[in-house]
């Protein structure tokens, strides 16, 4: 699909900027290549110390444009913070865009980080050719996103796609969003991690030097541990269940799974399919996509969008022509 002139503008140069709960990841993209990339943690004290991280980065970089991927949602005009769980300080109305227009003299672009995941990969990742689809991002959290025709669904505050905070476990384990037993509270990274450490705790033997990881958990899944197998079999068939009725309820059968976590989608493949082949009659065989952009997908959307929407209102993310 071909940009229109008017439109999406995704080879000029930009300045794409991904908040995770941990890192800080960038990207300057200019005449559709990536010139430069880094990463840094993210500050923890707030968002005016994460603001001012971010002009650090942009005064280094020549740029028409910066679009700034969150791990959140956004005010109506797209241009504050609203709701950002996983990351320390108040970002409850920062205005984010206008601080940080006034210390860059750029045009901003703010953004839900697994909307700029799927519009990247939409654009050039596994999901260029597909006009349908439902993402999923495997972080600390997990996100979610859609695609209808092409474009990447935003809604009002950037809202549209948590499958993170559907309920996998009612009643269960509180989520950052403030509900009880969301998908992420079974399936993500964190919570993974935990089931892992209270596992090693019951044998006596947790890492002395550091807390364990979801990669920890993964890698004892593929040694054969059958308790690492069990908690991400659990996690999968919850995946699955969710997976299935998004699935069903957009009438959609291909999925792009991502994310610093995907790993351990792998091993719970075996335990999401099920789910999603009770579901054939309605919606046909699912495709489960791998993404292919790797960590700065989310970053690659925040600056491919940055040049295409300067005014940073879209309600959707149509289809950049970005090569
Ligand atoms: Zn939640």
């Amino acid at each position: 699909m071909v940009a229109t002139r008017s439109g999406p503008r995704p080879d000029g140069s930009a300045l794409g900027v991904d908040i995770g709960a941990t890192n800080i990841k960038w990207v300057h993209r200019a005449d559709a290549v990536v010139v430069a990339r880094g990463t840094l943690p993210t500050p923890t004290a707030g968002p005016a110390q994460v603001a001012a991280a971010i002009a650090e980065i942009a005064e280094a970089h020549t740029v028409e444009a910066i679009g700034v991927a969150l791990p959140g949602h956004l005010s109506p005009d797209l241009r504050s913070t609203t709701t950002i769980p996983n990351i320390g300080g108040d970002w409850q109305d920062f205005p984010l865009a206008d601080t940080l227009q006034r210390a860059t003299a750029k045009p901003i672009l703010l953004m839900n980080d697994a909307r700029a995941f799927a519009s990247a990969e939409l654009a050039l990742g596994s999901a260029r050719g597909h006009t349908d689809v439902v993402f999923m991002t495997m972080g600390t959290g997990i996100g979610g996103a859609i695609a209808l025709g092409g474009s990447v669904l935003r809604g009002p505050g950037d809202r549209i796609g948590e499958i993170g905070h559907m309920t996998a476990e009612p009643g269960g384990a509180p989520c950052g969003c403030g509900a009880r037993g969301c998908l992420e509270t079974v399936a993500g990274g964190r919570a993974l991690a935990g089931a892992w450490c209270r596992t090693l705790a019951s044998r006596g033997m947790g890492h002395q030097d550091r807390p364990a990881t979801p990669e920890d958990l993964v890698r004892a899944a593929r040694s054969g541990d059958t308790a690492a197998l069990e908690i991400l079999g659990i996690a999968g068939t919850a995946v699955g269940a969710v997976l299935g009725c998004v699935l069903v309820q957009l009438g959609l059968s291909t999925v792009v799974v991502g994310g610093g976590v995907a790993p351990a989608f792998d091993v719970m493949r075996p335990a999401v399919e099920p789910a999603l082949h009770d579901r054939q009659r309605l919606i046909g065989p699912v495709m489960l996509l791998a993404a292919a952009l790797g960590p700065y997908a989310g970053a690659m959307g925040a600056a491919l969008n940055a040049t295409a929407h300067p005014s940073g209102a879209a309600s959707t993310l149509p289809r950049l022509s970005a090569i």
